[in-house]
Order: structure tokens, then C-alpha cells, then sequence
């Protein structure tokens, strides 16, 4: 079975690579598809984004597809960045200045340690039917400032209490145990491969 993951994002790539290497599947990513465009991210939620994704690619390409949404959620920030996480605080300035943003708005409701998510959700599409869902969910805080320098995007204001360390601190075959994105693709390893007996 061929599986296209359709993400531009090498560094979900890589990751997500990782949480499926062994299985009987040939992963192909959109690469092999340069001349298709990417759709608008338009959904407000990430269940959605991921849906419309994985139909859009999985028809423009001919395939079957998973695609995924993911994104952080603050709560003194009632939710923010979540689907925006890409988004957030225009494209000047990159993290560092993603960072300083969450940190002033933070200060200014005296919440520097905020609970915060990471949240995952993927589908899994063919023609125009979506064949499998799922979900996944990091629970933790924001750090005191920014931590480390593995991983990518929000990981090193991510910090994980069960280990003491931002997700920026850990290898990456830890962080695939424990992140949103792990979790949400490992119940996906286990669809293919009930698919596969
Ligand atoms: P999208 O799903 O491509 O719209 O973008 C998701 C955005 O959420 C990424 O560009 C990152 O900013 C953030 N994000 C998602 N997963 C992670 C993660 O594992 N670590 C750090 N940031 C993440």
C-alpha cells in the first residue's frame, strides 16, 4: 500500500517517518507531487484542517493520504496560537519573536507558567471519503523562557513536567513516546496494520 503524508513541513516529516518506519507501507511525500498546490487552511478547528487536508491531497493526487493539523493551545491566552500556531505573530522574526509575544501577553495577565497543549489530529482520506481519524494531546506548561535547541516551532517554551525538561530538551525518539503528534500516529500504525493482516 502506498501512503502519500501530506505535509510540507519536513520537520513533521521527519517525525512522523519515524513513528511509522517498519510498517508494510511506502510512504511517499509531496515531493513526488510538485505540481500540486497547497489548499487554504481555512477550518477552525484542527479536526477539520486535518479532514479537508487529507480529501484535498488524497484527490489531487490519487492516493490515499493522511494529513494532519497540530498546534499549540495556551489557556491564559484562551486557546491561542491553536489553529494558528503557524500563523501567529506574522513571518518576520520566526520563533524568537513568537516567543516574545506569548511572553508579553502573559506577563500582562500574570500568567507566565500557563497550562498549555499541544494538540494532533490527523485523517486519512481516499477519492473524497475519509477513512480513519484520530487525535492526540501533550498536556503541560509554558516554560520560564525558551529551552533548548532540539525539535522545532514551539517546542522550547513547551515544558513537559513528567520530565522536567521542554520538548526542545528531550531526543527526538522521546519526544515521538510522548507528543500529540506520537500519540495521534501511533493509533494510525495501528489501523495500517490491521489493514495489513
Ligand atoms: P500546521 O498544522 O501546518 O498549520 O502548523 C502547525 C504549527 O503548530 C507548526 O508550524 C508549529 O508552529 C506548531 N506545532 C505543531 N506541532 C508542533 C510540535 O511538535 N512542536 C512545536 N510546534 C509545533
Amino acid at each position: 500500500m502506498r501512503l502519500l503524508v501530506a505535509t510540507s513541513n519536513p520537520d513533521k516529516l521527519r517525525e512522523i517517518r519515524h513513528i511509522l518506519a517498519g510498517l508494510p507501507v511506502e510512504i511517499v511525500s509531496l515531493g513526488a507531487f510538485p505540481g500540486v498546490a497547497p489548499p487554504a487552511e481555512t477550518g477552525s478547528t484542527f479536526a477539520e484542517n486535518a479532514r479537508a487536508k487529507a480529501t484535498y491531497y488524497a484527490e489531487a493526487c490519487d492516493t490515499i493520504a493522511v494529513a494532519e493539523d497540530s498546534g499549540l493551545e495556551i489557556d491564559a491566552l484562551g486557546g491561542e496560537p491553536g489553529v494558528h500556531s503557524a500563523r501567529f505573530g506574522g513571518i518576520v522574526g520566526g520563533y524568537p519573536r513568537k516567543f516574545e509575544i506569548i511572553y508579553e501577553r502573559l506577563r500582562g495577565r500574570q500568567s507566565a507558567s500557563s497550562p498549555a497543549r499541544f494538540v494532533c489530529a490527523l485523517a486519512v482520506a481516499h477519492d473524497r471519503h475519509v477513512l480513519f481519524e484520530a487525535r492526540g494531546v501533550i498536556e503541560g506548561r509554558i516554560a520560564d523562557g525558551p529551552r533548548g535547541d532540539g525539535g522545532f516551532g514551539y517546542d522550547p517554551i513547551f515544558y513537559y513536567p513528567p520530565l522536567g525538561k521542554t520538548l526542545a530538551e528531550i531526543p527526538e525518539d522521546q519526544k515521538a513516546q510522548v507528543s500529540h503528534r506520537g500519540h495521534a500516529f501511533r493509533q494510525l500504525r495501528a489501523f495500517l496494520e490491521k489493514r495489513a493482516d
